[in-house]
């Protein structure tokens, strides 16, 4: 699908708006995933998930725009300046933002911005929260014989105020569904206009908080008493609100919400090395967990250790990686490599930028594996900000590079905060990186693992 395109001209790099979706990375659209998937720059909105925010390439740039742990805000200004900057020069930017980037997200400012300095820019629509989170709470926004239309509206503005071009008499006469962003700091005004202006104070109201996420919670009123049963329950942003007849939550199980998944409500951390998938964290979200994923160790050929004759075998996408920033490293080129046969799956080669000679040695004949070392990366302040605090339930770790590379936080993770490992071997990676472990895979591979974190919380 090609995303609609707004502007095009000679600069070569380029801007993507895309929508995340209200928060389970699920909700992502299929056009979104593969833009982000290319991504050299991601600017992040606050309210995007950690989830989609790792579906980009592990060395893409990540600049977070909004305020969160570890990161300066970033005024409107500063952000029109940054994916300029980065697409001038040259840069396939993506700007990624909760729900839908038109429905108050500032999107239409961000094209603007892009269109006076020539910057080619496209959007890719999202789910937007308005809808999909009280879809997700088992509220139909419409319903053909209660509500035949629904209005959305945002609620930064108290009723009445000078600014707002919102008519509350004209919502509250209508009958039709009302749709509230933004709005939990004037519930209580928002209330009493609507009931001022007649509608009924027995109308439904439900409050949708973080929908989308393990914490999604409803809190079902009416207009009278909304203001106080809010303040009871402790409502906080972000939230939708959902005014209308329509607002008496249907018994579903929303895509976030499954209540039989066996991590549902768990938060898993899950290191890896650069160039592995992230089957392991797939499986995890597949059991219900909400998974942050980063990259801890990168795995880099030693160029002076290669052979000059013989074999020289890539077994897999880590040894491909390995040997191209290797050699990068060292400012050498395939051309060291003169001297030697290249044993590989095609595929795998040629992210080394190789044709392979044959897929595997043949019999007898002289071999060798890519000589390889793991450099520790630094977490990121977001990653270290989640791993001490104790927002993590539980750790994933896959292998013995990335147990060491967790050295860093072994000193601050607390007590709570749960240990599997893959095996033996990284069982005494983790301890000697100063990590007390749990749990161990009972079975070798993936589905092992996943088992051994849902053990803790049986
Ligand atoms: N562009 C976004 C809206 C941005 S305005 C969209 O289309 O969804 C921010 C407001 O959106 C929040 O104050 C809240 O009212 C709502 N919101 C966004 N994500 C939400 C979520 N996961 N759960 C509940 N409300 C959410």
């Amino acid at each position: 699908m090609r995303p609609a395109r707004l502007t095009g001209d000679t600069i070569s790099g380029r801007v993507t708006l895309v929508g995340a979706g209200p928060g389970d990375p699920g909700l992502l659209t299929v056009a979104g995933r593969e833009v982000l998937s290319t991504a050299e720059v991601v600017v992040v909105d606050r309210l995007v998930s950690p989830e989609v925010v790792a579906l980009a390439p592990s060395d893409a740039e990540i600049v977070y725009a909004g305020k969160s742990p570890g990161s300066h805000h970033l005024d409107q200004d500063g952000i029109h300046a940054v994916l300029v900057d980065r697409a001038r020069a040259g840069a396939n930017v993506v700007r990624l933002k909760g729900g839908d980037p038109f429905v108050f997200g500032r999107g239409s400012e961000e094209i603007e911005a892009c269109v006076a300095a020539g910057v080619p820019c496209s959007v890719i629509p999202g789910v937007t929260s308005a809808f999909g989170v009280p879809a997700l709470a088992g509220i139909p926004v419409t319903s053909r014989g209660s509500s035949q239309g629904v209005t959305v509206v945002s609620g930064h503005l108290p009723p009445g105020s000078a600014n707002s071009t919102i008519d509350w008499r004209a919502l509250a006469v209508s009958g039709n569904t009302i749709v509230v962003l933004m709005g939990v700091g004037q519930l209580g005004k928002i209330a009493a206009a609507l009931i001022e202006h007649g509608r009924p104070g027995s109308t439904p109201v439900a409050i949708v908080e973080r929908g989308a996420t393990p914490a999604q919670r409803t809190t079902v009123s009416t207009l009278d008493s909304v203001d106080r049963d809010a303040r009871t329950a402790g409502v906080r942003s972000p939230a939708i609100i959902v005014v209308g007849e329509v607002a008496a939550p249907l018994p579903v199980a929303g895509a976030a919400s499954a209540p039989t998944l066996p991590l549902r409500g768990r938060r898993v951390f899950v290191p890896r090395s650069r160039s592995r998938s992230s089957a392991l964290a797939s499986a995890l979200r597949h059991a219900g967990a909400e998974v942050l994923e980063e990259t801890v160790v990168l795995p880099t050929a030693d160029a002076d250790a290669l052979p000059a004759s013989g074999w020289l075998v890539l077994r897999d996408e880590d040894d491909a990686v390995a040997l191209r920033e290797g050699l990068q490293r060292a400012r050498r080129d395939a051309r060291s490599l003169a001297g030697v046969r290249i044993a590989a799956e095609p595929a795998v080669a040629a992210l080394a930028g190789l044709v392979p000679d044959a897929a595997t040695v043949p019999a007898d004949e002289p071999s060798a594996t890519i000589p390889m070392s793991w450099e520790a990366l630094p977490l990121s302040d977001a990653a270290v900000h989640a791993l001490t605090s104790g927002d993590i339930d539980a750790l994933a770790i896959p292998s013995s590079g990335t147990a060491a590379a967790l050295g860093q936080i072994a000193q601050g993770l607390p007590p709570a905060t749960k240990v599997a490992v893959m095996g033996e071997r990284t069982s005494t990676a983790a301890a000697e990186a100063g990590l007390r472990v749990d749990g161990i895979a009972r079975e070798p591979g993936i589905d092992g693992l996943v088992a051994a974190v849902t053990d803790f919380f049986r």
